[in-house]
């Protein structure tokens, strides 16, 4: 059986990236990873400006004729203004280029009337309150490599470079499909024996929210003949995600049958929950996952292993956090495999704390409700008394 790191080792040795790109305007490369390096077309800054509404001066001037000037001309957003007049201030506001000849920013609060000018403070002088030209970044400077997952925050700063458009990787298809004889769906009444299916539902959800073209396959029952004819029909997908019969029961067919038909690269990871996780491919373009069944070991595993394979499809690596923090109560077990235990984290005095919830099977769904993040045991890790120190993954 594998360990974590060695089945996602192996996840990211086989995921064959993606080749094909398309090119979107900013407003819609959300969530999309770039495909090429993306460099700055202009200084930001691009001028020297002013970062106050106020007065441009030349500091020297207030040596030279006093600390009160007559007020010339008018710097506004938008236009170029006139170069300074010599003895003179101009009246400037928030993002506005500071005039030829002016060196210093006072902004009005400091400034007062007096006679036919305004009176500024002696110990004006250049630096405060002007913005730079390329202070920020400059024209031709590297801000992003190719595989960087777009964010709001991201396209904001492109758009400001003068980024328009942007080469992205073509959205992954990826087909999903349950697979149980008991599963039916909310609305239906259920009869003896059958339960409300949640895993195709959380696996559309989370694979949307990363930025894949997500096709809804419904529920295959556990018939070895209908599990084939949806692995034959699935090779011009990019990924085929199952959940249930990965398993070593009877009617857990999954797994065999993408062994008849695909080709297996791992089977079972020493984790908890999830440990019956396959991967692997069919024909040349499809790579698979058979998730297990249990609704909080398929979420787990869809985090673990899943996500980094898109991410590895474009040329990337999640974002991953972990964080150290203190036990707020205790959990004892038998070591053997990592574990990620669903936890509250909270802030309590300045220290980040972590409750290991009630609930732990990986049936359980009700504990999250409030799962924030997870605590992560390693392999030979016993458990934790309140107190110890603990790593925790918080979820956004
Ligand atoms: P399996 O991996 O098929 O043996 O399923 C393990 C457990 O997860 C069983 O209790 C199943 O009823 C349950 N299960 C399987 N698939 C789903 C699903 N899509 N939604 C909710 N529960 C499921
Ligand atoms: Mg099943």
């Amino acid at each position: 059986m594998l360990s974590l790191a060695e089945a996602q080792a192996a996840i990211r040795a086989r995921i064959q990236p993606a080749t094909r790109t398309e090119v979107l305007a900013l407003a819609r490369a959300h969530g999309r990873y770039a495909a090429v390096v993306l460099h700055a077309c202009v200084d930001n800054p691009a001028f020297d400006n002013s970062a106050m509404d106020g007065y441009a001066l030349n500091s020297r001037d207030l040596i030279t004729y006093g600390l009160v000037l007559p007020v010339t001309g008018e710097s506004s957003c938008g236009s170029a203004p006139q170069t300074l007049t010599p003895g003179t201030a101009m009246r400037i506001f928030t993002g506005a280029p500071l005039p030829a000849g002016a060196d210093t920013i006072v902004m009005q609060e400091d400034v007062v009337h007096e006679g036919g000018g305004m009176r500024f403070p002696a110990e004006a002088t250049p630096g405060p309150h002007v913005r730079r030209r390329g202070e920020d970044f400059r024209a031709g400077e590297l801000l992003y490599e190719p595989g960087r997952r777009l964010s709001a925050y991201d396209l904001a700063l492109l758009s400001t470079a003068g980024v328009a458009q942007i080469p992205v990787a073509v959205r992954p298809r990826v087909l999903v499909v349950a697979t149980g004889d008991e599963l039916v769906a909310p609305g239906q009444e259920l009869k003896p024996g059958q339960i409300y299916e949640s895993n195709r539902l959380s696996t559309l959800l989370q694979l949307e929210a990363l930025g894949a073209d997500a096709v809804d396959g419904g529920t295959v029952r556990d018939d070895p003949a209908a599990l084939r004819a949806l692995l034959k029909s699935a090779g011009d997908y990019d990924f085929i995600i199952t959940s249930g019969g990965a398993s070593v029961g009877d009617h857990d067919l999954v797994k065999q049958v993408f062994a008849e038909i695909g080709e297996i690269s791992f089977w079972k990871a020493k984790i908890k929950p999830g440990k019956p996780v396959a991967f692997g491919r069919i024909g040349q373009r499809a790579h698979f996952f058979a998730l297990p069944g249990n609704p909080v070991s398929s979420l787990v595993t869809f985090k673990l292993f899943v996500e980094p394979a898109l991410y590895a499809w474009h040329h990337s690596k999640p974002p991953v956090l972990e964080l150290p923090a203190i036990a707020a109560n205790s959990f004892q077990r038998q070591p053997g495999r990592m574990e990620f235990l669903r936890a509250r984290l909270y802030s309590e005095h300045g220290e980040l704390k972590a409750e290991c919830l009630k609930g732990q099977g990986s049936h359980m769904l009700g504990t999250l409700r409030h799962t924030n993040g997870f605590i992560r045991l390693d392999e030979d890790d016993d458990g934790f008394a309140p107190g110890a120190r603990v790593t925790v993954l918080p979820l956004f």
